[in-house]
């Protein structure tokens, strides 16, 4: 397991009193680290900024050695990590090594040979005249420093995971993990001094809110992952020296099942995907809207399937199904939203409570009889419960789904795939999958990033990697004469005769 050892030299020499960091399904104090000051920041970005032109220079191939060795890394540790991760999230065995370690040492392989093609000079062609004969050419250049501020749920994935894309862009990182969970990001420092990368490329500063604030005012760029709140700050933070912003926020994924839906795949989906990694994933499903068919139907299906699960702490693989809350004021949060469902007249069908101690734990929890004047329909809630609507048809569960602040996930379920795909394009969400959930995160091919206040840009694909550069344009004259025609002095057949290219190239639309 990590240990405070694994702390850089940095963070060592903080001058503030360390956090302890605690092991959620034990209550058991497992580590303590620092919080670095806003000086400690600074010298930290300093030395990045110094090692990054390096970095930079050696290019796409050699920058791939070190990231496919990291790759190797995290599969030759797999076992180290997991049970890093599994004591500081409390998660299970199995949702540290689907989630995480399969995540990671995918994306290590997956940047290393995309960035090359991601980031490659592109050749541009126009077809304005007074560019002919030109080269152009749109490069990408990486922006320098990049800080990541990450959180809790997915130590591995969701944090140190933006950092593989800009690493490969080129740049120097920093990481901001969140203060619940640090020690998955400082062994992620040392599997990648390990694999050979230069000193202060990348280096991890502890700390809580005050430590991400201040990484936000030294950074050329700022990947932030996290709650819609923060980001909010996070945003406002950077305008201040107008630094750029990615932003991947909360969620309140919305599941529509259609009266011809396949059932028993919804049921075994909707237990799964709003209970895997104890409901702590931004992409999980946190309500339903089942149409009045198959509701009695699928609600006894999701009852049974829910009611059967092992929750406790891992042991390992296959020991327990949902493991613990990470971050100890969302037990209270997950609570408040059942009892304010059930004030409200919603019917608990399984669960409802926050589990016996040791550790902290809440029931995975069936809802019914619930509407969007109950918070567990509209806020998220961001833990093992699902609360489940009736709707008379497709188009109450459209409006349903669209009547949300938040538009990062959604998925439809019908075995008629035309009108699925359909209702699917209208779901108001930056992914939307249909008779499925969270899997189109695994394909890094595909962008994933949220609408309204779910966030701003996207991770993976093209776009995952190149908001970690600047792009530039070139353009090269290589056969000019001494003096092109509409450079001064200005003459009036030049003109004209510039007003009659033109209209020749131009004017000759049809008017309706
Ligand atoms: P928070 O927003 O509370 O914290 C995220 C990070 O920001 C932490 O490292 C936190 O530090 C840091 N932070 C806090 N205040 C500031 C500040 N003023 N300036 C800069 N950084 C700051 O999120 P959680 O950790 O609670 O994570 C859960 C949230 O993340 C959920 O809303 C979830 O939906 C979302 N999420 C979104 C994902 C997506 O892809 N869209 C993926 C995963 C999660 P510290 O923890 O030390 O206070």
């Amino acid at each position: 397991m990590a240990s405070v050892e694994q702390v850089p030299a940095a963070a060592k020499n903080g001058t503030n009193p360390g956090i302890p960091v605690e092991n959620p399904a034990t209550g058991e104090t497992i580590a303590t680290i620092p919080t670095l000051s806003t000086a400690e920041v600074k010298a930290l970005v300093g030395r990045a900024r110094a090692a990054q032109p390096a970095w930079e220079a050696i290019g796409f191939e050699e920058r791939g050695k070190v990231l496919r060795r990291a790759q190797k890394w995290v599969t030759d540790n797999s076992e180290r990590i997991i049970a890093t991760i599994v004591s500081e999230t409390g998660k299970t065995y199995e949702d540290a090594q689907l989630a995480e370690i399969m995540y990671a040492a995918a994306a290590f392989g997956f940047w290393a040979k995309e960035a090359p093609n991601l980031l490659a000079d592109e050749p541009v062609k126009s077809a304005n005249p007074l560019v002919k004969g030109k080269k152009l050419v749109v490069r990408y250049r990486p922006v320098g420093v990049v800080g990541v501020i990450g959180p809790w749920n997915f130590p591995l994935t969701n944090s140190f995971g933006d950092c593989i894309p800009a690493l490969a862009a080129g740049n120097s990182v920093i990481l901001k993990p969140s203060e619940v969970t640090p020690l998955t990001s400082l062994l992620m420092a040392e599997g990648l001094r390990a694999s050979g990368l230069p000193e202060d490329v990348f280096q991890v500063a502890t700390g809580d809110g005050a430590t991400g604030a201040a990484l936000i005012d030294e950074v050329d760029f700022v990947m932030f992952t996290g709650s819609t709140k923060t980001g909010k700050k996070v945003m406002e933070r950077a305008a201040k020296t107008l630094t750029p912003v990615g932003l991947e926020l909360g969620g309140k994924d919305p599941m529509i099942v259609l009266s011809d839906a396949d059932v028993e795949r919804a049921a075994n989906a909707a237990a799964y995907y709003s209970m895997n990694n104890g409901g702590q994933v931004c992409i999980s499903i946190e309500r339903v809207y089942v149409e009045a068919p198959v509701y009695d139907q699928f609600v006894a299906r999701v009852t049974e399937k829910v009611g059967k699960l092992r929750q406790g702490r891992s042991s390992g693989p296959g020991s327990v199904d949902v493991g613990a809350v990470t971050f100890p004021p969302q037990l209270d949060i997950i609570d408040s939203h059942v009892r304010d469902a059930v004030a409200k007249g919603a019917r608990v069908l399984t669960g409802g409570r926050v589990a016996d101690g040791p550790g902290m734990f809440y029931e995975p929890t069936v809802l019914v009889d619930v509407d969007h004047t109950m918070s567990c329909m509209t806020e998220e809630t961001f833990g093992p419960t699902l609360p489940i609507m009736k709707v008379a048809d497709a188009d109450e569960a459209l409006r349903l789904a669209n009547d949300s602040p938040y538009g990062l996930q959604a998925s439809v379920w019908s075995k008629d795939l035309r009108r699925g795909e359909a209702l699917a394009r209208r779901v108001e969400a930056g992914t939307v999958c249909v008779n499925d959930a969270q899997v189109n995160y695994t394909a890094l091919e595909l962008p994933m990033g949220g609408w309204k206040t779910s966030g701003l840009g996207t991770r993976h694909g093209a776009g995952g990697i190149r908001k970690y550069t600047q792009q530039q344009t070139l353009l090269v004259t290589r056969f000019a004469g001494k003096r092109d025609p509409h450079m001064f002095p200005y003459k009036k057949r030049t003109t004209q005769l510039l007003g009659k290219l033109t209209r020749l190239l131009y004017g000759r639309g049809k008017r309706d």
